[in-house]
């Protein structure tokens, strides 16, 4: 195996198991004769400190992050590896009661750091896993990622589908179509979250195909929208307006720029038989406060997509958001309720917060916090690594 080397007093992170090193880390990369050379992309590499002495090991690949730490002890990464990790994910989902609930079969499996597996992540849906590598490592792993599934779940396991098309390195050695790895008669695209069915469109959908990560802040808007007119914008697949819907919503307006995810939408609706209690619009959201009176309702939801990938543009996402949000909370009704997030990573949620106060400012509104929040356990945060936190929202009333 190749020895990554850092370089002196760049161990420190990895030794508190934070799971990247970055290429200025590196002293030098030897191969087994101890010779100075690369690795192959996506290869299993050592990590050792200056002296020497074993750090962890992981996946190598060029970029700003090289190693993607796989484990911190001494031990093989083989099949048996694999398979002890997706069982200590699949055991922690059980003790969150999620792999035997009646009202909830959609769940995140393996969130990538938060689970100890940096460049994976694996969406359960009613029997089927859908996996998503990041990397070229994470991809040469799949046979034995296949294996471990399979060991895990044994038959009620039904499809794995590889929906790593878009997620792989561009330019990298590895170009594949999304596929399934694994089919078997009888799997179901119809899963549960909540009592509420959803259609689950993991083939074309974005991302895995739905935003679990969602769950509990649709349960949290349900719980406030009996007998209440809920505006839900970047609606996708619908989570909101069905967790609004199926608690007791007099009527549930679903906002999308895209046709297709409004034909989802209107799919999932009546699906669970909601059909007369909802209107659907593909327009841009922007553009449907402008032409509607957004005043009527009770409570309005905001979950646009990330505006900021990366940090050189957090201060356009930071305008983004807060022309988004001072949009909605200028012309909300007093006592109404406004759901807003953000799942950018650059944008904490200190800044999130802030620039949430800003919009608040700009309209001249009084506004307080009812609840902030975050993604669900399902989604966890590895403590060492604050990038897996990601999902950030804020439930405000407006006065
Ligand atoms: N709230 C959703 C997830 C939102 S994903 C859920 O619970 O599942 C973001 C969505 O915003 C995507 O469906 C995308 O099509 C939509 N979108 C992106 N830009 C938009 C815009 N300017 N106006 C309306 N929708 C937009």
């Amino acid at each position: 195996m190749f020895q990554v080397i850092l370089k002196s007093g760049k161990d420190a992170s990895v030794k508190r198991f934070h799971p990247w090193v970055f290429s200025g880390a590196i002293k030098k990369i030897k191969n087994e004769d101890g010779r100075e050379s690369d690795p192959q992309e996506g290869s299993l590499v050592k990590v050792t400190d200056n002296k020497g002495n074993y750090l962890g090991a992981g996946h190598y690949q060029n970029g700003s992050i090289m190693v993607r730490i796989l484990t911190f002890k001494e031990e093989e990464i083989n099949e048996s590896f694999w398979t002890g990790r997706i069982q200590e994910a699949y055991d922690l989902r059980a003790q969150l009661n999620l792999t035997d609930n009646e009202q909830t079969n959609i769940y995140r499996l393996i969130h990538a750091e938060g689970d100890g597996l940096p460049g994976l992540i694996i969406d359960y849906y009613a029997g089927t896993a859908v996996i998503q590598s990041h990397s070229i490592g994470m991809h040469y792993a799949k046979e034995n990622i296949v294996t471990a599934l399979k060991n895990v779940y044994g038959e009620s396991l039904k499809a794995i589908f590889d929906k790593s098309a878009d997620t792989l390195p561009k330019n990298g050695p590895v170009q594949i179509e999304d596929h399934y790895i694994y089919e078997s008669e009888g799997y179901s695209s119809i899963g549960l979250e909540h009592g509420c069915q959803f259609k689950i469109d993991w083939e074309q959908g974005q991302k895995t195909g739905f935003f679990i990560d969602q769950r509990e802040n649709r349960a949290l808007l349900g719980s406030y929208s009996k007998d209440k007119k809920v505006l839900n914008t970047f609606c996708y697949t619908g989570g909101f307006s069905l967790a609004a819907l199926n608690a007791g919503a007099t009527h549930v307006d679903s906002v999308d720029a895209s046709a297709r995810a409004i034909d989802l939408t209107d799919e999932n609706v009546a699906l669970n038989g909601f059909t007369d209690k909802h209107g659907s619009f593909a327009i841009d959201t922007f553009k449907f406060f402008e032409q509607n009176d957004a005043s009527k309702y009770d409570i309005v939801v905001l979950d646009p997509p990330a505006f900021a990938k990366h940090q050189n543009v957090k201060h356009n996402a930071v305008k983004g958001y807060k022309r988004l949000n001072a949009t909605a909370l200028q012309v909300m009704k007093p006592g109404a309720l406004l759901f807003t997030f953000s799942c950018s990573q650059v944008v904490d949620s200190k800044l999130f917060y802030n620039t949430i106060m800003a919009a608040a400012i700009q309209t001249g509104r009084k506004v307080r916090v009812l609840h902030q929040v975050t993604q669900p356990a399902d989604h966890p945060i590895n403590i060492y690594h604050a990038e897996s936190h990601y999902l950030k929202g804020l439930v405000l009333q407006v006065i």
